[in-house]
């Protein structure tokens, strides 16, 4: 005859151990944001703005430029099967094109809008 060994019959009276006591003060959140960004957004047509290069209030001149969805849209053309000259379209679109916007009063370049 074989007898198992008695189950345990105690518990762990007390073990636990108090919680550890809160941290004193609070932690310091900085909220501060870099602004060296442009906030503007710049679209197709020229906006009110503060030139950042002259500080004069200005309404940026737009220009187009050949940019990526200018190729794209070259691209995708000339995959559909107009290559006969047809891809050169989106060149003579003004809306297929980058808009550079610049300063009138010192002619820096402000921003940019970019189609892609
Ligand atoms: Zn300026």
């Amino acid at each position: 005859m074989e007898q198992p060994p008695p189950p345990p019959q105690y518990s762990n009276p007390g073990q636990g151990q108090p919680p550890p006591p809160p941290p004193g003060g609070s932690t310091m959140v900085y909220t501060h944001q870099p602004t060296f960004f442009n906030p503007i957004m710049f679209r197709e047509f020229p906006v009110a703005t503060t030139c950042t290069y002259c500080r004069a209030s200005i309404t940026t001149s737009t220009r187009y430029e050949t940019g990526t969805f200018t190729w794209v849209a070259c691209g995708v053309i000339a995959f559909i099967g107009c290559w006969l000259g047809c891809c050169l379209i989106p060149f003579c679109i003004d809306g297929c094109k980058d808009v550079v916007h610049s300063c009138p009063n010192c002619h820096q370049t402000l921003g940019k809008y970019s189609k892609m």
